[in-house]
């Protein structure tokens, strides 16, 4: 047997020992209702385990272990908090080909190019954070000569965690990992598309950190999450998933005004100037557009504002580049792009394609090749599309598709393409490309985004500051501003020494 078969055999074994269970209070827990749905591969549609389904009385269950351990763990010292965080990194990588085949099996993304990087994140995120206990500091006010006064952070108490399924390990580190070094406690509500991966790495965590201390629930948005919201003993909440949903939790959480980080995705564009580096800006085209996950990322380059001049050149180059990326078994090593996540998506993918192909003048590409391998033939591939010409008041360029769809949208002036830039509902990240630094610099002050970056498209990473303008969201994400604005309450201490 080879080593992927026994990885493979592995993980399947893990799926079957997990399948149908939550996880708190330090143990796999069957639902109370003892309802599962069904956990398929989006690749050849086999299934692989089923999910519990949680429901109001499983989060109860969940919270409660989540509030019995808060106080002891946010007693201990935060850089002891912190090490047992890297030592649950090490664990998490020495477990990462079976978490990154499971992640691939689950979701479709293809392991060496997707699942196999966000295992590793994954891992990085907990070593990240377990190295800033020492940061949760509070400041001395010089207020008046007969007082001591001081502020100290202290952790919010239990955090519900609510995650999506495009990049479910990874954004659940970006919200966990700083939530626990800070001294809270976690119950995480998975996403309905991506149970099983998520599970497996909590139940590698609590190898390492004590009893309900991080928890997870599987189930449905309004009949799991919506219940996780609502329980009186969450003190914040934070989300990643789609706008109409986070306003749903954003009313929910204003009615018992707890804060929430709420990260909601973008439609962002990418600025080719008339003096970029055509093939720098091309590789970063095809990278930003995260066409080997399917173009299934918040942050996906979605609208490529190209200067005229260049445009054809750039078209025709990106078409080259995706048309050598192979379609295939999201497990196979050889694969380049895996699978849309579910069957809601394709077919709501699918719909903007046909859209687009409707557009009079617009120039469809449709790029690479569609897996031929008779197992993968109801698998969920859509071949990554570009609509050259689309005007960025098109729906297209206005709604996130989450999907391997993109506009090319030509410009002649850097006003235009600025204006064009900024005309959307999002602000989640942006690119420019150009050797101007003047004009570099001056679209970094003019783009409304979070996350902007010049000749360069790389992911969110552990240790920058990540999340949206406008729609997008509130709040950041990933760094240490983002554990110390987001997981801890500050008091405010005065001492009399009159006393
Ligand atoms: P998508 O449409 O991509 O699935 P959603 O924003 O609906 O994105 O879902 C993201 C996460 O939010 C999932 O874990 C989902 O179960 C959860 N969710 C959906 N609706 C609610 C709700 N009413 N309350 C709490 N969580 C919800």
């Amino acid at each position: 047997m080879n080593q992927s078969q026994a990885v493979f055999d592995k993980v399947l074994a893990h799926a079957r020992r997990l399948s149908g269970q939550h996880l708190y209070a330090g143990q796999l827990r069957a639902p109370l209702s003892s309802k599962t749905f069904p956990v398929a591969s989006p690749a050849t549609r086999r299934a692989i385990g089923n999910a519990a389904d949680g429901d109001v009385q499983d989060v109860a269950a969940a919270v409660a272990a989540a509030t019995a351990a808060q106080r002891e763990w946010a007693a201990m010292s935060p850089r002891a908090r912190g090490k047992i965080l890297q030592e649950a990194a090490a664990s998490l990588t020495a477990h990462a080909e079976e978490i990154a085949t499971l992640l691939a099996l689950e979701t479709g993304k293809a392991i060496r190019t997707e699942s196999r990087v966000e295992a590793n994140v994954l891992a990085d995120c907990f070593e990240f954070y377990g190295g800033l206990g020492s940061e949760l500091k509070g400041e001395t006010i010089p207020f008046a000569p007969n007082m001591l006064v001081f502020t100290q952070r202290e952790p919010i108490g239990v955090v519900a965690a609510i995650l999506p399924w495009n990049a479910p390990l990874m954004l659940m580190a970006f919200k966990i990992a700083p939530a626990l070094v800070a001294g809270n406690t976690v119950v995480v509500k998975s996403a309905e598309e991506a149970p099983l991966s998520t599970l497996f790495v909590v139940d590698l965590l609590n190898r390492t950190l004590p009893a309900g201390v991080v928890n997870i629930l599987s189930g449905f948005g309004p009949t799991c999450g919506g219940p996780l919201v609502a329980d009186a003993r969450v003190g914040k909440v934070t989300f990643t998933g789609s706008v109409e949903t986070g306003k749903i939790i954003a009313h929910a959480a204003a009615e018992r005004l707890i804060p929430t980080t709420l990260e909601l995705g973008g439609k962002s564009p990418m600025i080719v100037m008339e003096d970029a580096d055509l093939d720098r800006a091309v590789a970063g085209a095809v990278a930003g557009m995260r066409f080997t996950r399917q173009g299934q990322s918040c942050t996906a380059a979605s609208r490529m504002l190209v200067h005229r001049s260049l445009c054809e050149a750039f078209v025709a180059r990106m078409g080259e580049k995706v048309n050598a990326m192979v379609m295939g078994d999201p497990l196979d090593e050889k694969t380049d792009i895996g699978t849309i996540i579910s069957t809601a998506q394709f077919e709501r993918v699918q719909s903007y394609v046909e859209l687009g192909r409707r557009i009079p003048d617009v120039q469809t590409l449709q790029l690479s090749s569609m897996p031929q391998a008779p197992e993968l033939k109801n698998g969920l591939y859509v071949q990554p599309t570009v609509f050259v010409g689309v005007g960025n008041d098109h729906r297209l360029a206005r709604e996130e598709i989450f999907g391997p769809v993109t506009c090319v949208i030509p410009f002649d002036e850097y006003e235009e393409a600025i204006a064009m830039a900024n005309d959307s509902d999002y602000g989640l990240a942006a690119t420019i490309w150009t050797k101007d630094l003047h004009r570099a610099l001056d679209a970094i002050q003019r783009l409304q985004a979070g996350f902007v970056q010049v000749n360069q498209n790389i992911v969110a990473q552990p240790g920058l500051s990540y999340g949206g303008f406008k729609q997008s969201g509130l709040g950041k994400e990933a760094s240490l501003e983002a554990m110390l604005d987001h997981f801890t309450q500050k008091k405010t201490v005065l001492i009399s020494r009159d006393g």
